[in-house]
């Protein structure tokens, strides 16, 4: 998913330095040689606060930095015999992080705990909720309750759950994709953590007391097997939670939603549905799983060579049905895609996929195999960096030269407003480059072919069905943004729902209910942590300052001042990273050096060094506005040595009584002699090793299906 508002750059063009698709060159320097000031020091500063005003606006979309002036931020207390039910995440978009916390009096449970995927920061690879409210209320939780097994509502199991130990309910595949992500997880669980589970049967009905609840859990068709729906009996009243669904009257599977239950339930009475709301503009009803089967046996028919089909990793029930028509068809199925072997896997083992032995082939071993006799299954379908589809494409994959005769079908749509459209497309165009025959479900028409992909989402019809079946008093349209729940209000409005009986509520935001009232009393922490590609937290301010390097890059300025004459020791180490090429700018870097030498020699002696450094930073921030009208982050580092015998050599030989940064920078031109840990190229090429490793188990991983 795109970040979750537009991004609003108020930049305006630069000026008056780089014109559009010109280099950053030094201005005015014909006329300017570092003396009278053309540009304002309001202009500099505005420049320079522009920039963090533009990466404060895209922080802002997924973390709240806290503000100076702002209150420290008040945890809820309320102890009242009313039902909170708060969404920590999940209330602003499908896909995000889905995560309901339902508490009362002294015991809680969290309905699903998933990971955003969509999360547009540098070297971030998801986020999760922000978990400040829990903090307060550890003692009281007693479960974690999970509808399926997306990573939208499994993903931050693993981060969470260690520091707010409970055991986690969910059906038999819902539990082994927790195992799964668990076993998966890049980092050591700490010591004595252990974790638990229970399974739970959604077809018997079965009620597990839970502290003062019950719960149970309720067969529903999504895209994943063992979905399920949540009930949960509360002192207060029922409510449901829906989880991602549709209603398949005819799932490959045949495990159709347990609608006799649900009518049941909603006789006995439902205080609250809690309904999921990802599509809930799309008219009518989403067509059965079992309409695409046709398509794939009638492109198997045809296709003159290989076959690849790209499709979202937990989607077993298709696996199912491609391995049924593969060997309908004599032919072979290799997996590809570190995540679709992992869930299959667990499917096997645990007796939800029926495969034929010496069905499936290794990947490694489809070289040497009769093209005509191929049907290879990946990862892929959204077009995802380093996803096999992906490396298939563009010509990287170790075991898959694509070759004209081959057959390619992407066996999904580009999730909503996930902005992976152009991903796919230019997919497509290095498919297309390469001989391929690609089919699309988009283009199914052109190609005289079937639907190869159908929504796990329901339509509108089948959202009223769920609130018709269940009778709610109160309506919480959940897990989507605030459009889609808006137009969930309308449907259950239209379904006879007292419009006061709905509620739109926001991530944090505390829902009151008691059996006759539902009110918003409050709001909790909430946000969301962000998670890099080893698995580790990041500060909401480390990325500030990524993607103010990013937009303007960095200057750094190292300065050796003899603390007896005042005066510079030696020439100063000027040192850019992303703010313009050195070598390029010969002429501005002399008059750099001259006015940095100019500075100190006025101003050092006169004033305390930390104000020196403020005043140096202005100062090189203005110049470097001046005559580039760029605004990079300024870092002066100054070290002071006692004087005595003029140094030669860099500062480094001297005792520095004041150094801003510890770190040396990278290799590169003009690095300053201060002094380095070892081997920097070693930890870096660890660490990047590292990395990769993770990326490549994390990605292809189902961010959120459609
Ligand atoms: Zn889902």
């Amino acid at each position: 998913m795109q970040p979750k508002k537009p991004n609003q750059s108020n930049k305006p063009p630069r000026q008056p330095g780089r014109q559009n698709g010109q280099a950053r060159q030094p201005q005015g320097d014909n006329n300017n040689n570092g003396g009278g000031s053309r540009v304002s020091r309001g202009a500099a500063i505005r420049a320079q606060r522009r920039a963090q005003d533009d990466a404060n606006s895209k922080l802002n979309q997924y973390v709240d930095l806290p503000s100076a002036d702002e209150k420290p931020r008040a945890n809820f207390i309320d102890d009242s015999a009313s039902l909170k039910i708060i969404g920590l995440g999940g209330m602003d978009g499908g896909g995000s992080k889905n995560m309901i916390l339902v508490e009362y009096q002294n015991d809680a449970v969290i309905m699903d705990c998933g990971n955003d995927l969509g999360v547009d920061l540098p070297g971030i690879n998801y986020g999760i909720c922000d978990t400040a409210y829990l903090e307060s209320i550890r003692h009281k939780l007693r479960a974690y309750l999970i509808t399926h097994g997306h990573l939208d509502h499994i993903g931050g199991l693993p981060h969470i759950v260690p520091k707010f130990p409970a055991p986690i309910y969910g059906s038999k595949f819902s539990i082994g994709r927790v195992e799964e992500i668990f076993g998966n997880f890049g980092l050591p669980m700490p010591e004595g953590f252990e974790l638990k589970t229970i399974t739970m049967n959604e077809n018997t009905h079965e009620r597990l007391k839970v502290g003062p609840f019950f719960v149970e859990l309720i067969r529903v068709t999504h895209s994943i097997p063992g979905s399920t729906i949540i009930v949960l009996d509360t002192p207060v009243g029922r409510i449901i939670n829906t989880g991602d669904f549709r209603l398949d009257p005819n799932p490959l599977d045949h495990e159709r939603t347990d609608t006799e239950r649900l009518e049941q339930l909603g006789n006995d009475g439902v205080l609250a549905l809690l309904s999921e709301s990802t599509t809930t503009e799309r008219p009518g009803r989403t067509p059965s799983e079992s309409t695409i089967e046709q398509s794939f046996i009638d492109i198997m028919n045809q296709a003159p060579g290989r076959i690849f089909i790209g499709l979202f990793s937990t989607n077993m029930n298709r696996v199912q049905m491609i391995v049924n028509a593969a060997v309908h068809h004599n032919k072979k199925v290799a997996m590809d895609g570190r995540s679709m072997v992992s869930t299959l896997e667990m499917a096997v083992r645990h007796g939800f996929m029926k495969v034929p032995k010496g069905t499936f082939v290794p990947i490694a071993a489809t070289a040497t195999m009769k093209d005509s006799d191929l049907v290879v299954v990946c990862t892929g379908s959204q077009g995802e960096p380093n996803s096999a589809m992906m490396k298939m494409s563009s010509g990287d994959h170790r075991h898959i030269k694509l070759k004209e005769q081959d057959t390619v079908i992407l066996s999904s749509s580009p999730i909503p407003y996930s902005g992976n459209d152009a991903k796919i497309r230019s997919m497509v165009d290095d498919l297309f480059k390469k001989g391929v025959h690609v089919f699309r479900h988009e283009t199914r028409e052109i190609d005289g072919v079937g639907p190869l992909h159908v929504s796990g989402h329901a339509s509108i019809d089948e959202y009223k069905d769920m609130i018709r079946m269940t009778k709610p008093k109160f309506f919480i349209p959940i897990y989507g943004d605030y459009t889609a729940k808006r137009q969930h209000i309308e449907i259950a409005v239209e379904e006879g729902i007292p419009r006061k009986n709905t509620l739109n509520a926001d991530n944090g935001e505390v829902i009151s209910l008691t059996p006759d009232k539902m009110e918003v009393i409050g709001e909790v922490p909430h946000g969301t942590i962000l998670v890099d590609q080893t698995g580790g937290l990041v500060s909401g301010v480390v990325i500030k300052d990524r993607l103010m390097l990013a937009e303007e890059g960095l200057v750094a300025v190292v300065l050796t001042v003899d603390k007896r004459t005042g005066q510079l020791a030696t020439s100063p180490d000027i040192i850019s990273r992303g703010f313009i090429y050195m070598r390029d700018n010969e002429e501005l870097m002399n008059t750099f050096r001259i006015e940095l030498k100019r500075a100190v020699a006025q101003r050092f002696k006169r004033i305390d060094l930390d104000r020196f450094k403020a005043e140096l930073r202005d100062h090189i921030t203005h110049f470097l506005f001046e005559h580039t009208g760029g605004s990079p982050i300024v870092i002066p580092v100054v070290n002071v040595i006692s004087g005595g015998s003029k140094p030669n050599g860099p500062s480094n030989s001297q005792k520095p009584r004041d150094n801003d940064i510890s770190n040396k920078p990278e290799q590169g031109t003009q690095a300053p002699q201060v002094s380095a840990p070892p081997t920097p190229e070693q930890i870096a090429a660890d660490q990047q090793k590292r990395f990769e490793e993770m990326r490549s188990r994390l990605l292809g991983q189902d961010a959120r299906t459609d």
